[in-house]
């Protein structure tokens, strides 16, 4: 609904790596019915709010701060006083907003791939067994902040307040202890976002602002990912 949905992007997955093969086609309607949300297991919804946690880190600073304000805890909860459908258009029109302006992908669309490039990593490495999409996206918007943090980026407070939002939504915020955090470089240098050989990576900067940077350092990566793995 959030995601997906709008856009045109369609695609299916690879051996090699989700998404890589498809088209860009867009629909002649969208029909967004936030009832059906009810009929999905509690885990692929809160998965499902990951991509609404992403549009409002890269996107749309009062939806973040909908998010944080909310003492809602349980699915059913968010259906009361019109905050579902709140949450839904306000992740809808951040996508719009980024998708009218880059239809092909060839710039500002990447913002979306936000939290993505290293949980894909960590979906792939897994074998789309252990994580839904969207806790792979939350582990990886985790990773990535503490990588802002560590080349100055992004402040500690605002990387803080991301991580108690993930994990307030009921999402993991940590990485198994068996987990090979040195195979994520493996997997990066195969993801269709590589160019020129360079990783490029989303970087939030503020709420609701990010960069595209292709350097960042691969022990920055590891060390992020090392911390979400020995966190107690
Ligand atoms: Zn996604």
């Amino acid at each position: 609904m959030v995601d997906a949905s709008i856009g045109g992007k369609t695609g299916v997955n690879h051996p090699k790596g989700k998404n890589l093969i498809g088209a860009f086609h867009q629909p002649r309607l969208v029909l967004i019915d936030p009832d059906t949300l009810n009929t999905l297991p509690a885990r692929e919804f809160r998965a499902g709010m990951a991509e609404v946690i992403k549009y409002g880190v890269i996107w749309d600073a009062e939806l973040f701060g909908q998010l944080e304000a909310t003492t809602r805890t349980d699915r059913r909860q968010y259906y009361s006083d019109g905050f579902l459908t709140d949450i839904l258009r306000r992740s809808c029109q951040a996508k719009v907003d980024v998708v009218s302006q880059d239809e092909k992908e060839s710039g500002l669309r990447a913002i979306l791939n936000y939290g993505h490039t290293i949980g894909h990593a960590i979906e792939s490495l897994t074998h789309y067994r252990t994580f839904k999409h969207g806790e792979g996206v939350g582990l990886g918007m985790i990773a990535v902040g503490e990588i802002a943090v560590q080349l100055g980026l992004w402040s500690k407070d605002c990387a803080e307040r991301q991580y108690r939002l993930i994990e307030k939504t009921g999402l993991p915020t940590q990485l198994p202890a068996t987990f090979e955090t040195e195979a994520v470089l493996d997997v990066l240098t195969t993801d269709k976002k590589v160019k020129a050989g360079q990783v490029r990576f989303i970087m939030p900067t503020a709420i609701a602002k990010v960069e595209i940077t292709d350097r960042v350092p691969t022990e920055n990566i590891l060390k992020a990912l090392h911390q979400m793995q020995t966190a107690a």
